[in-house]
């Protein structure tokens, strides 16, 4: 089915994950029914949805225009033929029961036009079989979204075996039309991408305290402070559910073997009745609120055996076909929250060292789950994960473009699983990304923004800070100064383009920038203080000189968020411009400055940058570069050019 021909999406299951599902359908313009088998459970979605929109409208990330318009386009129904008779795409999401599934397949085919699509949102089940039970196994797939589904930005779509390719192209498309980054699982696999890495994490972390290897909080402070998790392994099979875990875990024994055996310990807690979060007690005890998990507690031998069963998933992921490294990597970013996914984590490490960790284990143990795959020598032999991709052009966390047209470098910091905040991955990147622009001479202005319509950059990933030691910290501050203030001294003028959040570490980075623009609903705010923090990527410095040392303190001081149209007032934004029109305007404006004459814009700003310092030194530069200026092909270019009433065609000369 054409993707475009798609209007009508009907929602099956009105529970966490279908109201959620609903809800972005409705924001993205779709006509949704929205069903359940009981009235009372479809209004619990339905309000659900109305409470969900009315956040979203407070945050900002809505209108009331836009939340009224999404809650009139779900209908709320019990009837499955009034639920699915002219729907384009079924969605189906209701409890996790292959009985309960195929019964409702079987209800919803019987009234669905031939041409219309059925997807399961299923997390363990194996969408082959689902689709053999319907009768369209080629218009069937997967489309795994996450939870809660209006926040997670990752749809797993899983091809069946019978799934045809136009259906999976138009799953993904859908998915993208919901403002969602789907990434392809080619074979139908139990656990998909995400759990298939994360459900053996919880599982060996779970081993490892069996084993006496390590206890609760040595494995958690080392997947949180040591890998830089979200949260320890055990507290995510807590969050996860433990009996949830259990389920996939077996699922995953069944389907891929002994090296997937549940760890006794998950059996007994769940056996315990300690299910985690939900049943206030699970690998740890929930009654005085969250666990802490101390931040002093990592052990490099426990960090290289969560390091190798991820890795080793991964590599048999990649074996089997299913994704490759970098759909990996950015589904489990994504669905994970991971900083970075585990391929990339392997390969920082080595993974030479983490099949020697394996090895080692499984000489000690004998046990499946610790023998390497051939694939994950063959990676290791190769020099990593990513090795192959390494041609100096290709960035993780951002993304570089040239328009050679308009003369117009693109920057985007793109880790939008974090907001765009400054890793010291990114850090590196921009460094090797500011030297490629400087040294492209098609480059005559640079264009920096953030991916995503949440934020420009919502700071420093305050995950490398947690476990520093102070020089660590130091030397964290002089790199961000050193690769911030190489940004500021580029030869070409730079705009910034703010959409969403721009804070800390992010606000640091726009201040480098010549101008910047806005979007009405940016935030910005030099935020550290909240953390006990202070601005260390020269946010104490070159604030003040653009707004003045008053306003400069106001905003730190305070530490609060300040609106697009204060900041406007504060000189900080040259123009505020709704979010629809923001990347016009933004490159409308760096072609114009593209245009202009490159020698005397390179002068001006290194002779006002010199002045900060040192005004007598400016003001030489400002001489020096005047003289300079005046005997260049593009003074002569200019003066005919104005001369002649036209516009000048400067070549830098
Ligand atoms: P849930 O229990 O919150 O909701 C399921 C809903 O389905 C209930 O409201 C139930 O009344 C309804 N239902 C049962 N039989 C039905 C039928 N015949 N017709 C229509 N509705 C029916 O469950 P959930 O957490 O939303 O999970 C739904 C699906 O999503 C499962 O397949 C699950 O594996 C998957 N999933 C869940 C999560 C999660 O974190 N909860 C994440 C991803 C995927």
């Amino acid at each position: 089915m054409d993707p475009d021909s798609i209007e009508t999406v009907a929602v099956t299951g009105a529970g966490t994950m279908g109201h959620g599902i609903a809800e972005v359908a409705a924001l993205a313009g779709y006509e949704v029914r929205l069903r359940d088998v009981e009235r009372e459970l479809v209004r619990d979605g339905y309000e659900r949805i109305e409470w969900s929109l009315e956040k979203l409208a407070e945050k900002g990330r809505v209108d009331d225009a836009e939340r009224d318009a999404a809650l009139d386009r779900i209908t709320p129904v019990v009837d499955v033929v009034e639920a699915v008779e002219g729907a384009d795409l079924v969605i189906e999401a209701v409890v996790e029961d292959a009985d309960v599934k195929r019964q409702v397949y079987a209800d919803v085919c019987e009234h669905l036009d031939d041409e219309a699509l059925v997807a399961t949102n299923t997390s363990s089940l194996s969408v082959t079989d689902l689709a053999e039970s319907t009768d369209r196994p080629e218009q069937f797939c997967g489309l795994h979204f996450f939870n809660p589904a209006v926040r997670m930005e990752l749809v797993e779509v899983v091809a069946g075996e019978h799934t045809s390719a136009a259906t999976l192209e138009t799953a993904e498309a859908v998915a993208e039309s919901l403002d969602k980054t789907p990434v392809r699982v080619r074979k139908d696999t139990p656990g998909f991408v995400v759990n298939r890495v994360l459900v053996p994490l919880m599982n060996e972390a779970a081993w490892l305290v069996h084993d006496g290897a390590a206890d609760v909080e040595t494995v958690d402070s080392t997947a949180a402070y040591g890998i830089g998790l979200p949260m320890g392994a055990l507290e995510l099979a807590d969050m996860v559910g433990v009996d949830v875990t259990l389920a996939v875990l077996e699922r995953m024994r069944a389907g891929l073997g002994a090296a997937y055996e549940p760890c006794p310990l998950v059996r007994e807690t769940v056996e315990d009745g300690n299910l985690g979060r939900k049943s206030g007690q699970g690998f740890y005890d929930y009654d005085d609120g969250d666990p802490a998990v101390p931040a002093d507690a990592v052990d490099e031998s426990v960090e290289r055996r969560l390091l190798g069963v991820m890795a080793d998933e991964t590599a048999r992921l990649l074996a089997a076909d299913v994704a490759d490294a970098g759909d990996v990597d950015r589904a489990v970013e994504l669905g994970g929250g991971f900083p970075d996914g585990p391929a990339k984590l392997a390969d920082e490490h080595g993974v030479g060292d983490l099949v020697d960790a394996l090895e080692t284990a499984h000489e000690a143990t004998g046990h499946d789950r610790y023998a390497v795959s051939d694939h994950l020598r063959s990676v290791a032999e190769r020099g990593g994960f990513h090795a192959d991709d390494a041609d100096g052009t290709e960035y993780d966390t951002l993304a570089v473009e040239v328009d050679a047209e308009a003369g117009v470098g693109h920057l985007t910091l793109d880790r939008t699983h974090r907001m765009n905040s400054i890793s010291v991955a990114l850090l590196d990147e921009l460094d090797a990304a500011i030297d490629r622009l400087a040294e492209d001479d098609r480059v005559r202005a640079v264009l920096v923004r953030g991916a995503g319509d949440r934020a420009f950059s919502a700071g420093a990933d305050v995950t490398a800070l947690v476990d520093a030691e102070p020089v660590e910290a130091v030397e964290l501050s002089r790199k961000g100064q050193r690769v911030f203030g190489e940004f500021r001294e580029i030869d070409e003028p730079v705009i910034a383009a703010i959409d969403g959040f721009c804070l800390g570490g992010g606000m640091e980075l726009a201040t480098c920038a010549d101008l910047r623009v806005a979007t009405p609903r940016s935030r910005f705010g030099q935020t550290e203080h909240t953390l006990g923090l202070l601005p260390g990527w020269g946010g104490t410095q070159r604030l003040q000189r653009l707004v003045g040392e008053a306003r400069a303190k106001e905003i730190v001081f305070t530490a609060e968020r300040f609106d697009a149209e204060r900041m406007r007032e504060y000189g900080f934004l040259a123009e505020v411009v709704d979010a629809d029109a923001v990347d016009d305007r933004a490159a409308e404006m760096a072609a114009d400055l593209a245009a202009g004459p490159p020698v005397a814009q390179r002068y001006t700003k290194r002779a006002m940058h010199r002045g900060q310092e040192d005004a007598a030194a400016g003001l030489e530069l400002e001489a020096q570069a005047f003289g300079h200026v005046v005997g260049t092909e593009d003074v002569t270019e200019g003066v005919s050019a104005f001369m002649d009433d036209r516009e000048p065609e400067f070549e830098g000369r």
